[in-house]
């Protein structure tokens, strides 16, 4: 078992200011592998003065030089994607073919992504009379969930870093050794002293100690809505900018006259993806009456081959929840659904048969699902798809548009511009039109409850950016 007791705090691995421990557990062992320091408000002290030491000169460096630097933290990234699958597949239960494919690529393709919209930004723009500069955030506090560990840092520390500000990151409690195997990839990337720091604990300790902290100017938060609320309050009270990405109860909806094979088989791939914990999962499949009972048959059938199973397995496609208390609510969920009405057509509530140890869930599909059942309203973050029928498309729309989040979803249409008239109307940040590919150039957010801010893309440039201008 690997235990580490240090930080990474002013460009030095340094022991932790307290003594003690997070246990990482492996979901699909339920063994503990591995010790990290739990951060203390005074680890917390030192990386945010540390962030301050660095931030004048690292915002005042050219793009040239933060490019270079960048630059070389994406190909650090690149070369170790077999390290960083491994890591992920023993502390989220990731399936290694998943965890290969998205969990190390997406990083990269994100990184590049930001290296390729750096090089052309322009920092200085006349207007008028003036000279308009897009000037660093400042001090930046990155605080991460565990279900996609190492794309969520990189969204926010790759353009808080090409923007000129400094980091202190706080990784979620179940994930920390991706993060710390990032830092040492930024160690090796020749960042200046301070410009990234890293502090490990938990939420309410080192989380709320960076919010509350004087000196961070801006908090880029992705977790729960009820999070992301309490930070925005404490952020709020000390005039500090926030960046959240929260939770999704995203709706896919297939209009008539679209591939309804293809539209639920997709669908079903999505939500059961990374074992159902995506924020911007399709959790909600929207069908035409007329056609319901086809699509619950093909969605069912679909379900039927997601079959849990190791993690470590290529042939694995859904693996366990992150932990037992994920696995829990996930599996209470799917009792709820029953007893407010749903029909159960594929998966259950109970532990799959073949696996007695390890987080698991059956991966399971709702049907008759109404608008007010719990499992239509709130987000269950784990392998449960819902459907629902619609009667027409102002209804489908209402049913969409009916929750109190916006973060993503999914059209299709006999045809594109009917597809795109509808996308225009529902309130989300994101929507695949007839299954579109996910693109890392593109700005990604919510709507309502999902969230305040833009991430990916040059819109994510711009949430650390800060605009001054001199006039003449
Ligand atoms: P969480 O909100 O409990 O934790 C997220 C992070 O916040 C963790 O690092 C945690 O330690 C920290 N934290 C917890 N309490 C804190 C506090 N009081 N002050 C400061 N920091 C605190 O969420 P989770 O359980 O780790 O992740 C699951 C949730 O995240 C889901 O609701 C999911 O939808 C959401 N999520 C959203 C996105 C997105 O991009 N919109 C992406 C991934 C996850």
């Amino acid at each position: 078992m690997q235990q580490h007791a240090d930080q990474y705090i002013g460009g030095v691995w340094q022991p932790s200011l307290g003594g003690g421990a997070l246990e990482v557990v492996d979901p699909a062992t339920e063994q503990v592998i591995a010790t990290v320091p739990a951060g203390t408000t005074a680890d917390v002290d030192a990386a945010v003065r540390a962030a301050r030491a660095a931030a004048r000169a690292w915002g005042a460096s050219s793009p040239e030089q933060r490019l270079a630097a960048l630059t070389r933290l994406r190909d650090g990234l690149a070369a170790h994607q077999q390290e960083i699958a491994e890591t992920v597949v023993a502390e989220l239960g990731c399936p290694i073919g998943f965890a290969t494919g998205v969990q190390a690529a997406l990083p990269v393709a994100v990184a590049s992504a930001y290296l390729e919209i750096l090089a052309d930004y322009r920092f200085e723009e006349k207007v008028g009379n003036s000279t308009v500069y897009a000037e660093p955030a400042g001090v930046v506090a990155a605080i991460t969930p565990w279900n996609y560990p190492l794309h969520q840092i990189v969204a926010k520390v790759v353009p808080a870093l090409a923007a000129g500000c400094t980091v202190v990151l706080k990784p979620a409690e179940h994930t920390p050794l991706v993060a710390r195997l990032f830092a040492r990839l930024v160690d090796r990337a020749g960042f200046p002293a301070g410009v990234f720091n890293l502090v490990t604990g938990l939420g309410t300790v080192v989380g709320a100690a960076l919010v509350e902290h004087p000196e961070v100017d801006l908090v880029s938060f992705t977790g729960s809505t009820a999070v992301g609320r309490a930070i925005a309050e404490t952020a709020g009270r000390g005039i500090k900018r926030v960046a959240l990405e929260l939770g999704g109860k995203s709706a896919n909806v297939v209009l008539p006259g679209a591939d309804l094979a293809r539209a639920v088989n997709v669908n079903v791939a999505n939500v059961f993806a990374n074992s159902g914990q995506t924020c911007s999962a399709w959790t909600r499949l929207l069908v035409h009456q007329e056609q319901y009972e086809e699509a619950v048959a093909i969605a069912a059938k679909a379900a039927a081959k997601y079959r849990p199973g190791d993690p470590t397995s290529p042939e694995t496609r859904v693996g366990p929840l992150v932990s037992a208390g994920q696995r829990d609510r996930v599996r209470g969920y799917i009792r709820s659904g029953i007893e407010q009405g749903a029909r159960l057509v594929a998966g259950g509530p109970e532990a799959p048969a073949d696996l007695p140890t390890g987080f698991y869930v059956q991966p399971t599909v709702l049907a008759d699902v109404t608008a007010e059942m719990t499992v239509a309203q709130e987000e269950i973050f784990g392998p449960v798809l819902s459907i629902l029928a619609y009667r027409d498309e102002e209804h489908a729309l209402e049913l969409a548009n009916g929750t109190q989040y916006g973060l993503a979803g999914g059209v299709w249409a006999a045809d594109e511009a009917t597809a795109v008239a509808f996308a225009r109307r529902l309130d989300a940040g994101q929507l695949d039109i007839n299954g579109g590919r996910f693109n890392p150039l593109a700005p990604f957010g919510g709507y309502k409850a999902s969230g305040v801010g833009r991430e990916l893309g040059r819109h994510g440039l711009e949430e650390f950016l800060q605009a001054k201008s001199l006039q003449f």
